[in-house]
């Protein structure tokens, strides 16, 4: 039994190593990743419930590293935040977001854009820095900021309140919308709605996915839906897979939706080719 134990202690440490040196690595080629721009944007539509029109994409990045290709951003956006490298990471997803969303524009394809925004980015010793950021983009780029949603989530508002507060509210001013990301998930509690400038909540997929098979769930979404209504704001339900979960959700008076459903996340390309065959019809 002795040796037993120290053999797994052994195999413990050096797995221990493992990890270190993977997350070093990883680390590093993150670094490399952000000096050499290897990000792109994968867009997919947000679409009225009513009117089936697409109202806006939601950006999402990948890393197109040169050897492992496309790398999903939940495998790099938890060590971005942790490294501070969230911060340039950030800056270039709007950069290219905005940039792509005035060719948009040029084109006719008048929709507005939703950005994810890590709580690193936004929490600064000046409250307004990142609204003076996003500022200066949209006058680089001649973008109405009634066109540009900002995305955040719970954990973001309990995280640090006041300073969250004073940056959201700078962010509001602007005349750019806020989106309360999965809703739902987090522990932040009601008052938060109602101190906090948001102007539209997103429901968490984990409601949705099993929504019509569990009472529950299903309540819990007609609750949120009230809630959202009588508080004033507009609501999505994110991930709808499938046409009864669409259509449960326009009885309840769900606003718009979001999901494979509707269309996964694209390339560029591929968003200008839909946006193109929904002008058409
Ligand atoms: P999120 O903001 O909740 O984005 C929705 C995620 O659900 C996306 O995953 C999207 O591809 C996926 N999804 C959408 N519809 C469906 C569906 O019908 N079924 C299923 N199974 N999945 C669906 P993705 O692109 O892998 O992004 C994961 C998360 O990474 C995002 O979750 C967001 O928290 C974060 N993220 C993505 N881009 C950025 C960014 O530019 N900045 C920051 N800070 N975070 C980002
Ligand atoms: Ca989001
Ligand atoms: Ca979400
Ligand atoms: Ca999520």
């Amino acid at each position: 039994a002795k040796g037993d134990g120290r053999n797994n202690f052994s195999f413990f440490s050096s797995d221990m190593n493992k990890d270190m040196l993977e997350r070093i690595t990883l680390e590093q080629s993150l670094r490399r990743a952000v000096l050499q721009q290897e990000f792109c944007l994968h867009y997919q539509p947000i679409i009225d419930n009513q009117t089936e029109q697409i109202i806006a994409v939601e950006a999402l990045v990948r890393w197109l590293d040169p050897k492992k290709g496309l790398i999903p951003p939940d495998q790099f956006i938890p060590i971005a935040e942790e490294t501070g490298l969230i911060e340039p990471i950030g800056e270039w997803v709007l950069q290219q977001a905005l940039s792509d969303l005035k060719g948009w524009h040029e084109k006719g394809y008048l929709i507005n854009m939703a950005i994810n925004v890590s709580s690193r980015q936004l929490v600064h010793s000046h409250a307004n820095e990142f609204a003076c950021l996003l500022n200066g983009l949209l006058q680089k780029f001649d973008i109405a900021p009634q066109s540009l949603h900002i995305e955040i989530t719970e954990s973001m508002l309990m995280a640090d309140t006041e300073q969250a507060l004073n940056a959201l509210n700078a962010i509001r001013a602007l005349g750019v919308e806020i989106y309360l990301d999965d809703f739902g998930t987090g522990y932040s509690s009601l008052s938060y709605l109602k101190r906090f400038p948001i102007s539209v909540i997103k429901i968490d997929k984990s409601f949705v996915d099993n929504m019509l098979e569990d009472k529950a769930d299903a309540n819990l979404i007609k609750a949120i839906i009230m809630m959202g209504q009588s508080l004033d704001m507009k609501l999505v339900a994110e991930g709808v897979e499938n046409m009864a979960q669409q259509e449960f959700l326009q009885g309840l008076g769900c606003d718009y939706v979001q999901g494979y459903l509707i269309s996964r996340p694209l390339a560029e390309v591929d968003i200008i080719e839909l946006l193109a065959d929904a002008a058409k019809t």
